[in-house]
């Protein structure tokens, strides 16, 4: 390929940018000034600028993983017709839809993903804030299936960052819902509710590009006019410091399971759902003061 095609989302940036400035005018003609933070949003800058170099040199080693099962172990070989490209589309977005779920659902996982919604705004600079621990939590195992079954790495590669370039899109409160593309669409309405931390809205609409993995496995929820969306994480992360905002949550997952009691502690706090290792952790932290107390 001509084109490198790690180079997918940096090439947009001027699209990005130039729809942040847009967004971030149209909040203040409407004479909202709490929509876009500076310290929020230069943090979001920063988390996305770490989250590239992270990822350009995370593809250095998972693209010859990729070539080595796309060589030795594919069961078939998709060419680049029509069908090919509208099966890597459909594949690639299906295992997000996974990957996104269990990033929810595992606190290994979760560890890398909750920077993605730790701020409490929601706007088109929102979707800037990725983890560059992603390669480390294992995103890149998701789509490894791709190679095996018989994706060129250099379309995964592709087709991974065209996915999460559409979901600039969808992190916005400017747009309302957008009729029947609800149905289809992962949107800026559906999307809102996954940011939210309400009981309601919690834990739903894992969808990249299609809202149709939501529908059919049970996550989808709609947005509801009567409940306005709450953004943010339920354990708060009070810092405006990009590096701070990647580490929290390892910092807190690796000391717990250090001070655990017990193996089945330890792996509950690493890989159980973020709320039971919560309240793991909460009893061991009120066990170790009780008897520090005495
Ligand atoms: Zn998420
Ligand atoms: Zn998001």
């Amino acid at each position: 390929m001509g084109f490198d095609v790690q180079l997918i989302l940096l090439a947009l940036a001027p699209v990005f940018v130039g729809c942040i400035a847009w967004e971030m005018v149209w909040w203040h003609r409407r004479g909202d000034d709490t929509v876009y933070r500076w310290r929020d949003t230069l943090c979001n800058t920063g988390l996305a600028l770490l989250h590239q170099g992270a990822d350009k040199l995370a593809w250095l080693f998972v693209i010859p993983i990729y070539a080595w099962v796309y060589n030795h172990w594919r069961i078939h070989s998709f060419d680049s017709s029509w069908t090919s490209l509208v099966a890597l589309f459909l594949v690639q977005d299906f295992l997000y839809y996974w990957f996104h779920r269990m990033s929810h659902r595992v606190r290994w996982l979760w560890a890398a993903h909750s920077v993605h919604h730790s701020s409490e705004h929601m706007n088109l600079s929102t979707a800037f804030r990725q983890s560059l621990m992603y390669p480390i939590a294992g995103m890149w195992l998701f789509w490894l299936p791709m190679a095996w079954l018989g994706f060129q790495p250099a379309l995964i590669v592709a087709i991974v960052l065209l996915n999460l370039a559409f979901q600039f899109f969808v992190h916005t409160q400017a747009i309302p819902k957008l009729g029947p593309l609800e149905r289809l669409l992962n949107t800026p309405s559906i999307h809102r509710v996954h940011h939210a931390r309400n009981a309601k809205y919690i834990d739903r609409n894992y969808a990249g590009v299609l809202v149709i993995w939501d529908r059919l496995f049970g996550s989808y929820v709609e947005e509801d006019p009567t409940e306005p969306c709450d953004y943010g994480t339920v354990k708060r992360v009070v810092s405006f410091n990009p590096l701070t905002v990647t580490f929290s949550e390892w910092r807190g997952m690796f000391s717990e399971t250090f001070h655990a009691k017990t193996w089945n502690d330890r792996i509950k706090l690493l890989f159980a759902p973020p709320e039971i290792a919560e309240s793991v952790a909460t009893a061991r932290r009120e066990e170790l003061t009780v008897s520090n107390a005495q």
